[in-house]
C-alpha cells in the first residue's frame, strides 16, 4: 500500500479529465493489459489489477471525489460507501468491473470483444444464432393512419425447418464442436501487439460442424418462406412512424432467437386534406351568395360530412376551426387534432341575361360603399393612387 500509484496517473489522464476521458483511457490499457494478451507475464496482471481498481475509483463521481480530496486513504480504512467484503480497498475482481466496461454483451470475454461484430455477441456455443430483424415498407391510407387499421403483410422470411425441429440435422449426434475454432465460432491471429479475430471459416460462425445435414434446410434449422403476418396499426400514425413485430424478422439458425420485423410507414396524400401533425386542412367552394347573405355550409370530414354556419359577409379565404375532427394523437389519451376548412368564394360563370341584369341593378344600387376589404386595401394604397 505504500507506494501505491496515483490513480490518474496509471490511467494517464490529467486530474480534470472528463468521464468519458476516463473511460477511453481505460479501455485503451484494460486491452493491452489483459492477462490473455501477456500470458505468465506477473508485472502485467499486477498492472491489469491495479487498473481496475483506478478505473472503479475514478468512474465513480463519489469515490472520485473522496479519492482527489483524501488520496489512497480515502479507501484504506472504513471510510467511504466502499463494498464490504472486499480485501484491503474494498475493490472487487478486475476482470469483473473489464466486462462492465466492455459489456455483458460480449460474454464469453476478450476474444468476443475482439470479434467486434454485433452477430458474434450473440451467439450461443449450441450453434444457435438470433435472426436477423427485417424490414417492411407499407403504404397506408389517410384514413387508415387517422382510425388504425390491421393489415396483412406478406413477407418472404425465414421460418423454422419442420422436417428437423430447427435441429438443423437428420439424426441425433449429427452435430460436432468445430475442430478449426474449438466451437468458439471464430479464429484468433495475432498482428502485432493486437489480435486479430474473424469468423470461423469452418463453421461460419457456428461453432459447430454437422455430419448429417438436413435435407430441407441444409443444417441451417430454418428455411425460407412466405408468410402472412398481421399486424395492428393504431390510430394516429403518420409517415415516418415505425412499428416494431417482435419476432416476426427472420428466424434464427437452429433454433436461435427470431429477429424482429420493423415495418415504416408511409401515408398516401390524399385528394381532399392535407395533414399537418393531428391536424387537418382542406379547402372548400362557398357560393358567393351564401358568403353575403349566410347560411349553412357542408364540408368534407374524414369520416363523413358535417356542416358549418356561415355568418353574413364571409370573405374569401377565412378559416373556420372543427374542433376534435383531425386525426387522435399517437400519444393516446382520447386527444384529437382539429379540421380547418378555408372557404374560397366562388363567382359564377354562366349567369343568363336576366341574372345579368339583376347583378348590375345590384352593383348600382351599393356603389362603392359597404366594400370593407377594399376600402382598407385603398387606405393603405393610397399613395399609389394620388400620385
Ligand atoms: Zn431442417
Ligand atoms: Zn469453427
Amino acid at each position: 500500500m505504500a507506494d501505491k500509484r496515483d490513480y490518474y496517473e496509471i490511467l494517464g489522464v490529467s486530474r480534470d479529465a472528463s468521464q468519458d476521458e476516463i473511460k477511453k483511457a481505460y479501455r485503451k490499457l484494460a486491452v493491452k493489459l489483459h492477462p490473455d494478451k501477456n500470458p505468465g507475464d506477473a508485472t502485467a496482471e499486477e498492472r491489469f489489477k491495479e487498473l481496475g481498481e483506478a478505473y472503479e475509483a475514478l468512474s465513480d463521481a463519489d469515490k472520485r471525489a473522496a479519492y482527489d480530496r483524501y488520496g489512497h486513504a480515502a479507501f484504506s480504512g472504513g471510510m467511504g460507501g466502499g463494498r464490504s467484503g472486499g480485501g484491503g480497498g474494498g475493490f472487487h475482481d478486475p476482470m469483473d468491473i473489464f466486462s462492465q466496461v466492455f459489456g455483458g454483451a460480449f460474454g464469453g470475454g476478450f476474444e468476443e470483444f475482439f470479434g467486434g461484430g454485433g452477430g458474434s455477441s450473440r451467439r450461443k456455443s449450441s450453434g444457435k444464432q438470433r435472426g436477423s430483424d427485417l424490414r417492411y415498407d407499407l403504404e397506408i391510407s389517410l384514413e387508415e393512419a387517422a382510425n388504425g387499421v390491421e393489415k396483412e403483410l406478406e413477407i418472404e422470411r425465414y421460418v423454422p425447418c419442420d422436417t428437423c425441429s430447427s435441429k438443423g440435422t437428420k439424426g441425433s449426434g449429427g452435430v460436432k464442436v468445430c475442430q478449426t475454432c474449438g466451437g468458439r465460432g471464430v479464429v484468433a491471429r495475432q498482428a502485432g501487439i493486437f489480435i486479430q479475430q474473424s469468423t470461423c471459416p469452418e463453421c461460419r460462425g457456428a461453432g459447430e460442424t454437422i455430419s448429417d445435414p438436413c435435407s430441407s434446410c441444409k443444417g441451417e434449422g430454418r428455411v425460407q418462406r412466405d408468410s402472412r403476418i398481421k399486424l395492428r396499426i393504431p390510430a394516429g400514425v403518420d409517415t415516418g412512424t415505425r412499428l416494431r413485430s417482435s419476432g416476426n424478422g427472420d428466424a434464427g439458425v437452429r433454433g436461435g432467437e427470431a429477429g424482429d420485423l420493423y415495418v415504416f410507414l408511409h401515408v398516401r396524400d390524399h385528394d381532399i386534406f392535407e395533414r399537418d401533425g393531428d391536424d387537418l386542412f382542406c379547402e372548400v367552394p362557398l357560393p358567393f351568395s351564401i358568403a353575403a347573405l349566410g347560411g349553412e355550409l357542408k364540408v368534407p370530414t374524414l369520416d363523413g360530412q358535417s356542416s358549418i354556419k356561415i355568418p353574413v359577409g364571409t370573405q374569401g379565404g377565412t378559416v373556420f376551426r372543427l374542433r376534435g375532427k383531425g386525426i387522435a394523437a399517437l400519444s393516446g389519451g382520447g386527444r384529437k387534432g382539429d379540421l380547418n376548412v378555408r372557404v374560397q368564394v366562388e363567382v359564377p360563370t354562366k349567369l343568363n341575361s336576366s341574372q345579368q341584369e339583376k347583378l348590375r341593378t345590384f352593383s348600382e344600387s351599393i356603389g362603392e360603399q359597404n366594400s370593407p376589404m377594399q376600402e382598407s386595401f385603398f387606405q393603405k394604397a393610397k399613395r399609389f393612387f394620388d400620385r
